[in-house]
Parts: C-alpha cells; structure tokens; sequence
C-alpha cells in the first residue's frame, strides 16, 4: 500500500511513517515543519519506501498530488498543544478547519479512504470517567481561546462524518488522549516531557493550577499500530474512536511520579493558571478514554504504565 501521511515529520507522524514502513507499505510523508522537524524523519531519508515533501495542507497542490499517488490518507498535521493555539489563534483556526477540509475533500474527488486524527479535547470540562464517544461535550465560551481547539476538532469531526453519510467517502475519527513519546517536544506545552526534561535537569518542576486535574498518557509505540488497524478496519468506517491509555493519574502525582521514577532531586512548584498560559484560561479536570469501542474493532489493549512511559522518554531525551 502506499500511504499519504500530512504531518509526517510531525510527533506522531514520524512514528506512524515508522510503523508502515515496517509493515513494507511505502509511505509519502507532507509537513510544512511548523511544529514537525525534518530531524524526525532524518533516519529514514534512506529508506527507499519513504518520501518527504515540504509543505503545508493549506495549499491544495501537494494535497492533490499525494492525495492522487497514495491508496489510503491518515491526516495527522494540526496546528497542536495548547501553548501554540493561545500563540497562534488565528493560525490554529486555519490550519485545523481549512486544512482538514482540503484533505477531506480532496480524498473524496478520489474516492481515497482517510483517517482524521481528532483529539479527547472535544469532550472539553465534561468530569465523567471513563468518556465513551457519544458522550456529550461541554465546552467554554468562545472569549477563552482555549475552547476554539476543541470546536475546530470537533468541526473536523463533523466534516469527516458528513463526507461519509452523503458521499460514502472512507473515514475513521480517532479522539486520541494524551500520546507521549520519544520526539515530542514540551516546547509546545506538552506536560510529560516538560516534567520530565526540568527533572532530568534538576530544575523545578512546574504544575500548573492546584494539579488535581487528570490525564491518562498514552504510549506513541503502542498508538501508531492501533492507527495503522484501524485505517484497514472496514469495520471502523465512519466511526468515530477513543484511542489512548490506561492509567489516569493527577498532574500533580505525574510530577511526584517523574522525580521518583528518575530520581531527581528537583523540587514541585505550582504555577497558578494565569501565570502559566495569561488571561482566562480554562483547564479540563479530568480526561480518561473509555476503549470498549477500539478494543472490539481491533483488539486494542495498551500496556504501557506512565512510569514505564516516563523510562522512554528520559531514555530517548538522554540520548
Ligand atoms: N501542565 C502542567 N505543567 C506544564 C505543562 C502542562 O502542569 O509544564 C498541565 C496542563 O495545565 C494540563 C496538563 O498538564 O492540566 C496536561 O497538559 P498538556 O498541555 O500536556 O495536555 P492537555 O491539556 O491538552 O491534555
């Protein structure tokens, strides 16, 4: 098979060209390095399966090119992590509605299945453990930017599914939670390999608000697999899947998690919201997957703890 990947030089995106690769799919990588770096992708510019394209999903000519050589699209590049959408509001909003609407319909003028990478951020304050994917969302006002990444996604979401009700294009949604991984860079906001690069460095480390909010960190190893099954799940189409972790810890346990398992001496400090990200901020408490729906489509089952998680990324930042 040969697969389109936008955002292929990104975080996930160079761990999913990884794993087609290893499946010996041949893979066409876009991305317009924004938050991706070509240091992602540099180990595999040798491999004769990979191709690398600069350049952005906001311009239709790329899209339409690869969209038109590959048999299968899984749509990955977005503008991410919550520190870069309160910088770059506008960019945000055009790159994850315009860009994904480029995608979609370009992939429907060539009847081309597609994967859309949505986010657990749709589910915006809702407190209910675990959140299933007809769950209703509750989100913010629109003058706390924060929400406009949630209704971009879930704009997205309303786009994929609506392609495939009127057109019977091939979509799966997938609502990811929480990926870490080696590659991922807290530079955007991202809170595990921040905790875990001010620990390795013996600088505090910073939880924002009181740290009783929750997460539940997902493995990239064990992630892109599932992303790969799922694109080829008949079964999966036009459906839209949790796909994320297993172990639902506070901010501040991850914290007191991170220093024990790397054995740093650094101290905890906590960072009122307004201080961490300026102005009304809004944070979600709590954020836990159910995965009934991609353990009966695929057989998904996640083993990684966040401790064993925490082992690979400071492994990875070591190196
Ligand atoms: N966070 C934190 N310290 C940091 C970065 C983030 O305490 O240095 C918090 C953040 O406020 C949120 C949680 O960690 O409550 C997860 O943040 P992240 O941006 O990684 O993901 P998301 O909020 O999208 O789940």
């Amino acid at each position: 098979m040969r697969i389109f990947i936008t955002g292929g030089a990104g975080f996930i995106g160079s761990h999913l060209c990884e794993e087609y690769l290893s499946r010996g799919d041949e893979v066409w990588a876009l991305d317009d390095l924004s938050t991706g770096s070509i240091d992602n992708v540099a180990h595999l510019r040798d491999n004769p399966g990979f191709h690398f394209r600069e350049g952005s999903i906001l311009d239709p000519a790329p899209v339409l090119d690869l969209t038109g050589t590959c048999d299968a699209v899984v749509h990955l590049a977005a503008a991410v992590g919550v520190k870069y959408i309160l910088e770059n509001p506008f960019l945000s909003i055009r790159t994850n509605v315009r860009g994904t609407e480029t995608v979609l319909e370009t992939a429907a003028r060539f009847s081309k299945p597609v994967l859309i990478a949505s986010s657990s951020e749709v589910y915006g304050i809702q407190t209910k453990a675990p959140l299933s994917e007809d769950d209703h969302r509750v989100l913010g006002p629109t003058s706390v930017s924060r929400w406009s990444y949630a209704s971009c996604k879930a704009l997205d979401e309303f786009m994929a599914l609506a392609y495939h009700g009127t057109m019977g294009l091939p979509v799966v949604v997938v609502r990811l939670f929480n990926v870490v991984g080696p590659r991922q860079t807290g530079a955007y906001g991202m809170v595990l390999p921040r905790f875990v690069q001010q620990a390795l460095k013996g600088d505090p480390v910073t939880v924002y608000g009181d740290g009783s909010q929750t997460r539940t960190f997902s493995d990239v190893r064990e992630i892109v697999p599932a992303l790969a099954d799922l694109m080829a799940c008949d079964a999966a189409r036009g459906e839209v899947v949790n796909l994320g972790g297993r172990e639902e810890i506070s901010i501040a346990g991850l914290a007191e998690l991170v220093k024990s398992t790397l054995d740093s001496d650094s101290e905890i400090v906590f960072v009122p919201y307004d201080q961490a990200y300026g102005g009304s901020f809004e944070d979600m408490p709590r954020r836990v997957p159910d995965l009934s729906k991609v353990r009966k489509l695929i057989g998904f089952e996640p083993q990684s703890t966040t401790e064993d998680i925490i082992r690979r990324v400071a492994d990875a930042m070591r190196r």
